[in-house]
């Protein structure tokens, strides 16, 4: 069977309890997709963390910003993350994005989820996620950070707005410094319709992305949308 087909039937008829991740099969697991040995291998983010982007800060509690956020001034709110970019969950997320697993929004999301409500990060009136260039979308096939937000939006019955656009073609970040990732990123993303969204104007948006690195890509679509009327962006990732 082609791995297209097999995916698609991964996505009609989601596996209960398999691991994801290790494959494992175990009852415990249910709809979570992760069995309890993976689950306790991640590294999580946990207090103190920088409040603007939420970088753990390791030099003392009374700091609330990393030198990054102290220095940049950035144009979102706050961006949450429940894990460290590291270990099986970066190995997770690569998989997501490169090896045709679509369907892995469904751990991811839930993963998400239960932090979202930990931390009570949950006022919003919209959700968006970051695009991917319409290239890109022909060649992998979905867009792993819609795939997610949209899922956000369902279990906490908040829209999903299809807000942004890719407008730029980018080469691969993830090897990049700070300052290129800035300068390629410059006019990457533009609203998508501009006259069909109008009432996203005036609201708080959470945009969803996979990753959190510089942050240069969540700053950029959240200038986007605020140049277009939103009043206060939020981020959320699955890692950083
Ligand atoms: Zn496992
Ligand atoms: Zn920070």
């Amino acid at each position: 069977m082609n791995s297209y087909i097999e995916s698609l039937l991964e996505l009609i008829y989601p596996e209960k309890n398999i691991c994801y991740i290790c494959d494992c099969y175990d009852e415990s697991i249910g709809e979570n997709y992760i069995c309890n040995k993976c689950e306790q291998s991640i590294k999580k983010i946990t207090p103190p963390f920088c409040n603007k982007c939420g970088k753990p800060i390791n030099y003392g509690v009374s700091a609330d910003l990393c030198p990054d956020c102290f220095n940049f001034e950035k144009s979102f709110e706050a961006s949450r993350s429940p894990f460290l970019y590291e270990g099986i969950i970066k190995d997770g997320i690569y998989n997501f994005k490169y090896y045709n697993k679509p369907y892995y929004y469904k751990l991811f999301g839930n993963l998400i989820l239960q932090y979202m409500n930990k931390i009570n990060y949950l006022s919003f009136d919209y959700i968006a996620s970051v695009p991917i260039h319409n290239s890109k979308l022909k060649s992998r096939g979905y867009n792993q950070s819609e795939l997610l937000a949209k899922y956000v939006s369902i279990k906490l019955n908040i829209p999903y707005v299809n807000a942004l656009k890719r407008i730029k073609k980018t080469s691969t970040q993830s090897s990049q410094s700070k300052l290129n990732r800035m300068k390629n990123l410059k006019d990457s993303f533009t609203i998508r319709k501009k006259n069909k969204i109008t009432f996203i104007k005036k609201s708080s948006v959470l945009l969803v992305d996979d990753v959190y690195t510089t942050g240069s890509t969540a700053n950029e679509c959240s200038k986007v949308l605020l140049n277009y009327g939103v009043n206060k962006v939020y981020v959320v990732t699955i890692a950083r």
